[in-house]
C-alpha cells in the first residue's frame, strides 16, 4: 500500500510511521506543517511539509500521488487552547479534516484512519464507566466538539463516497519508544507523566496536583493511560481489519483500566527511584474524575492485544526519553 499519514512528525503520528516501517512494506509518506511536530521525529521517511489549511495543495497532493490509505493525525490537542481560541480549533481540526476527508473520497483513497478523543464523551455518569463507543456524547469544550464534528464528517462523505473509515479514541497516550528514538516533545509540556519524568530529573522544582477532592477513592481523578506505541499498533490493526473486508467503526482505545494521578506519581517515583516534591493545587477546569475506556470491540475485533501495560515501565520510557530526547 502507499499510505499518506498526516502529523508524523508529531508524537503519536511519529511512533506510528515507526512502527508501519517495521511491521510492514508499505510506502510512508509524512505530511506535516511542523507547527508542533519535530522533522527529527520522521527522519526515515519522506516529509511533505505542507498545511491543511491549504486546500488547492492538499488536493493536488491526493489526486496525483494515488494513496490506498490516509492516516490523519494532525490536529491541536489542548483543551484549554481549545476554550481560548475555539475558531482556531474548528478551523485547524474541523475544517481542515472536512477538505482532507473530502479530497480523499475524490481521489479514490481506500481507507481513512482518524485520531479521535476520549473528549467526545464528556463527563460520562459513573454508571456508563468503562466507557463504551457508543455514548452518550457531551463533549465540554471545543476541542472535543471539533473531533466530533469531524467523525460526524467522516461518517457522512464515507457514506455516500465508498470510502471506509476507522475511528479511534484515544485516552490518555503517554510513553515513548523503548530504544529511546522517539517521544513527547511539547513546549509547553501540560501533561501529567512528562510532567512528572521532569520533575523528577530537577527540570521543574516541584509537580502540582490539580485537585485532590474528586469522588474517587484517593481524591485525584483516573485515567485511563495507554501506551503510545500499543496504540500505533492499533492504529495497523484497524487498517488490517478494514482491509479485510469489515465495516467501518469506531474504537476506544485505552487499556480499560485506570490509575489516579497519586498512583501514577507514585509509579514515577518508583521508576525514578527517588521521590520529587510534590504540591496542592486547585482543580484543572473541565477534569472530569474518571475517564477509562471499555476497550473490548477493538480487542475482540482486530485482535488488537497490549504489549506495554505496565504503568513502571511507560514511566521508565518517559524517563529515558526526557533524558537523551534528540529533539
Ligand atoms: N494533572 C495534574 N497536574 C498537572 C498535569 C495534569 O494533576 O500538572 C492531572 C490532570 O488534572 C488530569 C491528569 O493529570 O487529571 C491527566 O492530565 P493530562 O493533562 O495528562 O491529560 P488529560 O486527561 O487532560 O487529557
Amino acid at each position: 500500500m502507499k499510505i499518506l499519514v498526516t502529523g508524523g512528525a508529531g508524537y503519536i503520528g511519529c511512533h506510528f510511521v515507526q512502527h508501519l516501517l517495521s511491521a510492514t512494506e508499505h510506502e510512508v509518506l509524512v505530511l506535516d506543517n511542523l507547527s508542533t511536530g519535530h522533522a527529527a521525529a520522521c527522519e526515515w521517511t519522506q516529509l511533505i511539509r505542507m498545511d491543511l489549511a491549504d486546500f488547492a495543495a492538499v488536493k493536488s497532493l491526493l489526486k496525483s500521488e494515488n494513496f490506498d490509505a490516509v492516516i490523519h493525525f494532525a490536529a491541536s490537542s489542548l483543551v484549554a487552547e481549545s476554550v481560548a481560541l475555539p475558531f482556531f480549533y474548528y478551523y485547524n481540526n474541523t475544517s481542515n479534516t472536512l477538505n482532507l476527508i473530502q479530497s480523499c473520497a475524490d481521489a479514490g483513497v481506500g481507507y481513512f484512519i482518524f485520531s479521535s478523543t476520549a473528549a467526545v464523551y464528556g463527563e460520562p455518569e459513573p454508571s456508563r464507566i468503562p466507557i463504551t463507543e457508543d455514548g452518550p456524547f457531551n463533549p465540554i469544550n471545543p476541542y472535543g466538539r471539533s473531533k466530533l464534528a469531524s467523525e460526524w464528517a467522516l461518517r457522512d462523505i464515507s457514506a455516500a463516497s465508498g470510502m471506509k473509515f476507522g475511528i479511534l479514541r484515544y485516552f490518555n497516550v503517554c510513553g515513548a519508544d523503548r530504544h529511546s528514538h522517539l517521544g513527547e516533545s511539547h513546549n509547553p509540556e501540560t501533561h501529567l507523566i512528562p510532567l512528572l519524568a521532569k520533575t523528577l530529573l530537577g527540570q521543574r522544582p516541584s509537580f502540582s496536583i490539580f485537585g485532590q477532592d474528586y469522588t474517587t477513592p484517593d481524591g485525584t481523578c483516573i485515567r485511563d493511560y495507554v501506551d503510545v506505541e500499543d496504540l500505533a499498533r492499533a492504529h495497523l490493526d484497524v487498517l488490517n481489519y478494514l482491509r479485510a473486508g469489515h465495516n467501518s467503526d469506531t474504537f476506544n482505545c485505552g487499556y480499560g483500566h485506570g490509575y489516579s494521578v497519586q498512583e501514577v506519581i507514585d509509579a514515577m517515583q518508583e521508576a525514578g527511584g527517588k521521590p520529587f516534591p510534590v504540591v496542592s493545587a486547585p482543580r484543572r477546569v473541565g477534569d472530569p474524575p474518571i475517564l477509562v475506556a471499555d476497550v473490548s470491540k477493538l480487542k475482540q475485533l482486530t485482535g488488537w492485544q497490549p504489549k506495554n501495560d505496565d504503568l513502571i515501565d511507560i514511566c521508565r520510557s518517559v524517563l529515558n526519553w526526557e533524558q537523551c530526547s534528540r529533539y
